[in-house]
């Protein structure tokens, strides 16, 4: 179709307008939207969609306030809709703000930056401008004052007021305030320099700083790092009582329960467990392969490559890995086009009795168990099965860079059972993992999946309220891994998260807590 053909997926979080859209989205739409108008064979286009897919990412937390849109204007459908909106270059991006009429053909960006933070920055300055009854999705951006104050919490009703106190020319605190924007019992507001009165009541020294102020004017100092946007954004966030507006607030790790006839296993955050793997594997061959009742084709490769990369790198005991090397050599020794489950079984459930030959039965969730029965388990496992193989296979140093991957890539293909999953994760696949060229690289490319993953879906209807959706690993996880560049933005530092990753994936680290 012309969505397939054009530079973004439904993976991107950037909505495609098409001619039976473009209306319902640029017009009397409650947010604002930015559009791209572009065509795909143009190579500034192709430059520059990497940087609009970033920004995408970038804004998700500001979506109500601020959409961003694309159109292909090279795919002949889309023809009309392109010359209505009077375009001619490519890529040309336009500014329509919330509520725009019928006949509003947008603001166009001029000479835009080719970078996420120049264009966040313009994105800021034109909803500033906007011009009638402020739209009552975008929070107030403009900076606060003493006299405000005084009143805050009797017209607004929240438990955290955060200030974030800047020089004029920054824009930390606006960020911030649209970071937030989908977060209930907190507000953001920003405080200049210049307004002295609060300067000196707060005793502010550093510009920028962030303070939580409360009714009475009680206030103290936020705690960061560093004093730059991600780290302020993951604090408040954090804050007691601050929940991501519909989601019910966590609850206490005493009131969960895994499933009636299941307790819930008290367990360490931070690290792995062999519980976890184990029942993945045993979810994985005898319930998701099982829904093949004759395996051939793209599905028997799929299986053959999976079981291969687990005989050769998965870190299991002793009887898990002598059933995994005995189904790997009858896979490779397997003579024909097709297998069936049942043969396949047979050798799974170690019917020829072979001792110490076994995958237990059964799944005890463990690091992946959720909140609610519906919650984490077995994708939870998924992904950290992939990221145990990608860290195991760094120490095979003259192994195939993309084997896990691809290995991965045919199982979630052909067996995973979230279809719209496997959809987005081909989309990925597609885009990148064919540019991985060492083992490092293969770990660094599931990681940063993974990452795009949890952008995407924080916030979503599947998102565990006690675990969520986060870039991953938190500041509090590896202060290493995170650093600020010299304009203020956040950068991953890829060597240290490079050996976060090793060491926190490592067989040496797996715990074996609740193993029959
Ligand atoms: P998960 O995201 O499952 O992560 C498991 C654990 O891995 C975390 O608890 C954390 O310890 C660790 N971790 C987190 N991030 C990283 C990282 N970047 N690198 C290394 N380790 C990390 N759900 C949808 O609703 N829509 C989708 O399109 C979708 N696509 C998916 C595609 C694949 C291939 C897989 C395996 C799952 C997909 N899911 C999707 C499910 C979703 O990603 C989660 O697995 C699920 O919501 C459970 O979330 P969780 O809180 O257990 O954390």
């Amino acid at each position: 179709s012309a969505v397939e053909a054009g530079l973004y997926t439904a993976s991107d979080q950037i909505v495609q307008l098409t001619p039976g859209n473009v209306e319902s989205v640029l017009l009397n739409s409650t947010a604002a939207t930015v559009v791209e108008f572009y065509a795909s064979w143009c190579g500034h286009c192709i430059a520059f969609s990497p940087v609009y897919k970033s920004l995408a990412r970038d804004l998700k937390e500001w979506k109500p306030a601020v959409d961003l849109a694309a159109v292909d204007c090279a795919a002949e459908e889309n023809r009309k809709v392109c010359i209505s909106y009077s375009i001619r270059g490519y890529p040309t991006l336009k500014f329509f703000h919330a509520y725009s009429k019928a006949g509003s053909t947008g603001k166009p960006f001029r000479d835009f930056p080719r970078d996420v933070r120049g264009l966040r920055h313009k994105i800021i300055d034109q909803l500033e401008t906007h011009s009638e009854t402020w739209p009552p999705a975008c929070p107030p951006l403009e900076p606060t004052s003493e006299a405000e104050l005084d009143s805050f919490f009797e017209t607004n009703n929240v438990q955290h007021l955060a200030l974030i106190f800047e020089e004029a020319k920054s824009y930390v605190g606006r960020e911030l305030t649209l970071d937030l924007l989908q977060f209930e019992n907190i507000a953001v507001r920003r405080v200049l320099k210049t307004e002295e009165g609060l300067v000196t009541k707060l005793g502010v020294t550093e510009f920028p700083s962030c303070y939580l102020y409360y009714p009475g004017g009680n206030f103290t100092r936020l705690k960061v790092k560093v004093e730059a946007r991600m780290f302020y954004s993951y604090a408040l966030q954090r804050l007691q009582g601050v929940v991501r507006s519909g989601k019910p607030p966590p609850v206490t790790t005493d009131g969960l329960t895994n499933s009636t006839e299941d307790p819930w296993r008290p367990f360490n955050r931070s690290r792995v467990y062999m519980a976890d793997l184990e029942s993945t594997l045993h979810y994985s061959l005898r319930m998701e392969v099982a829904a093949h009742t004759i395996i051939k084709g793209e599905a028997l490769i799929a299986l053959t490559k999976y079981i291969a990369v687990l005989a050769e790198y998965f870190p299991g005991r002793p009887v898990v890995m002598n059933l995994l090397k005995s189904v790997n050599s009858w896979l490779q020794n397997h003579i024909g086009g097709e297998i069936s489950y049942d043969a396949f079984k047979e050798i799974l459930d170690n019917s020829a009795q072979s001792p110490d030959t076994a995958l237990p039965e059964g799944v005890r969730w463990v690091g992946c168990q959720g909140s609610q029965p519906h919650f984490r388990r077995y994708p939870c496992g998924v992904w950290t099965l992939f990221h145990v193989l990608t860290v195991q296979a760094t120490n095979a140093e003259d192994s195939d860079p993309q084997e896990v991957l691809y290995a991965m890539r045919k199982y979630v293909q052909s067996f995973f059972g979230c279809r719209l999953c496997a959809e987005h994760f081909e989309n990925m696949a597609r885009e990148s993992m064919t540019d991985v060229d060492t083992l490092s690289a293969a770990v660094f490319w599931l990681w940063s999946s993974h990452n795009r993953v949890n952008n995407r879906l924080a916030g979503a209807l599947s998102e565990d309220p006690n675990f969520p959706k986060i870039q991953w690993p938190s500041p509090e996880m590896c202060p290493a891994c995170h650093m600020v560049k010299d304009n203020g933005d956040h950068q991953w530092n890829k060597d240290q998260a490079l050996s976060f990753l090793l060491s926190y994936f490592s067989s040496s680290s797996i715990l074996k807590d609740y193993l029959e």
